[in-house]
């Protein structure tokens, strides 16, 4: 049997970074047993619909390298992955549940529906269909349709029952059937509901672990109904602990900034650390690393080692992943990837930036860090954290004023002008370092000076 693992999206805007470490664990799980990994569309919903969302989930997938094996836009053996253009399909298997009695044709109007909604509200009661046109008969449901009434089509839920099934990370889930709803599966507009779609396609799809948020726990037991009624295996279900705030209060909200995948390709975090964050706080590597990159993972994680408790989104601990594979990087490779990122430096002269390098490396977290600590080797600074103080400068004047111009000949030269004036080397240094760079932190400053070259450093004092 080959493992098929998958993510179905709804086109509905930037993909959530959730969703992303969803990704990592049906990729990785693909990967490690030689299986495929699919991206199917779940477009259903056409009020939420986004236009241009579905690129959005193909750049995103792309930015991080989890490139799927079959999707709507690579096609595959199960095509098409797009549910919009599968609604034949779920017509069909609609009709087979209703002929077989597991489900019915609901022709309830909106108003019906909201006065009894308005009417469970007032006695304090859950909202749940009455299941009123369950008890249609054939020809009067013949005679509706005949006569082009609008309707749905609604499942059945028995009555008294536990509903369970066995979720390969939080264990065995039950369920009271008499708090679900009869679902409806197929709406008036001919579309599938989600909940109708997802069953029907992993099925078809060959579908074998469905690894998804835990929010979507509640809607299984309809899942695990519609394998029942149809006679269908249901594929393993692993539901993923939900990624939360840093407070550890509710989940990581699109009110967060940082909760959209596109903020992290913006902020200039490398995709590689990012997953490697994701893998850290859901699984702990059996070495107790913090570094890995993604072919360790893969071969080291097992789905049922994947914590069930729910991680906390630690921005602070994502910055220090990345600096570390900043770090780790080729000054070559680095430079590269500054230049993919920032236009700032697009035009700059190759040979100065890569001297650069090592100065800033040990101080970045993030690409876009590059510019705020190096744009000073490429030009005279145009803004002063403060103003400078002029006393200082006579004394560096006459003690950089000299042949050797490297940082070990700069030191000696700047710290005994400045015992001889009677100065605190530390406040000459800051001093320097404000003139120069226009800032009181950055990068070391005489290997920075020694860069930058005599006569510019001068001229920036004067
Ligand atoms: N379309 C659902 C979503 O937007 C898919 C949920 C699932 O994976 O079953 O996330």
């Amino acid at each position: 049997m080959t493992i098929r693992t998958r993510i179905a999206p709804s086109p509905t805007g930037f993909p959530h970074i959730g969703t992303i470490y969803q990704v990592l664990i049906d990729y990785a799980y693909a990967r490690k047993t030689g299986g495929k990994f699919i991206l199917r569309l779940e477009d259903t919903d056409r009020a939420r619909f986004v236009e241009g969302a579905e690129d959005v989930i193909y750049a995103s997938l792309a930015w991080f390298d989890l490139e799927p094996d079959e999707s709507p836009k690579l096609g595959g053996p199960f095509a098409p992955y797009r549910q919009s253009e599968r609604l034949p399909i779920y017509k069909k298997y609609a009709e087979e549940l209703i002929d077989k009695g597991h489900a019915y044709y609901c022709f309830c109007t909106r108003e019906r529906l909201e006065a009894m909604r308005k009417d469970q509200e007032a006695k304090h009661l859950p909202p749940m269909y009455d299941k009123t046109c369950m008890t249609l008969s054939a020809q009067e449901v013949a005679a509706k349709l005949a006569a082009h009434e609008p309707h749905v089509v609604r499942m059945k839920i028995p009555e008294h029952e536990k509903i369970s099934f066995d979720d390969i990370i939080s264990g065995h889930i039950e369920f009271d059937s008499d708090v679900i709803d009869h679902q409806v599966i197929m709406k008036s507009d001919g579309y599938p509901t989600y909940h109708f779609g997802v069953v029907v396609d992993d099925h078809l799809m060959e579908i074998t672990h469905v690894f998804r948020g835990k929010e979507w726990i509640s809607s299984t037991p309809k899942h695990v109904l519609l394998y029942k009624y149809f006679g269908w295996q249901m594929p393993i279900h692993g539901h993923l602990p939900l990624i939360l705030n840093e407070d550890g209060k509710g989940k990581l909200s699109k009110r967060h900034g940082h909760a959209s995948v596109d903020y992290y390709r913006k902020a200039g975090y490398l995709p590689e650390a990012v997953l490697n964050y994701l893998s850290n706080i859901v699984w702990n590597h059996p070495e107790g690393k913090e570094i890995y990159d993604r072919e360790e993972f893969i071969a080291q994680f097992e789905v049922t080692s994947i914590t069930a408790q729910a991680p906390r989104f630690d921005l602070k601990k994502l910055d220090w992943v990345n600096g570390q594979y900043i770090r780790a990087m080729k000054d070559e490779d680095l430079l590269a990837r500054i230049v993919d990122f920032d236009d700032r430096v697009k035009q700059l002269d190759k040979a100065l930036l890569l001297k650069t390098m090592p100065l800033v490396k040990e101080r970045m977290h993030v690409l876009s860090d590059y510019w705020s600590l190096a744009s000073f080797f490429f030009g005279k600074p145009d803004e002063f954290e403060r103003d400078v103080n002029a006393k200082y400068k006579e004394v560096l004047r006459s003690a950089l004023n000299i042949g050797d111009w490297t940082h070990g000949a700069m030191e000696q030269s700047i710290r005994a002008a400045t015992d001889a004036a009677g100065l605190k080397a530390r406040d000459v240094f800051m001093e320097l370092r404000l003139m120069v760079t226009g800032k009181t932190v950055g990068p070391p400053l005489l290997e920075a000076l020694e860069i930058l070259g005599k006569e510019e450093t001068l001229s920036r004092l004067e």
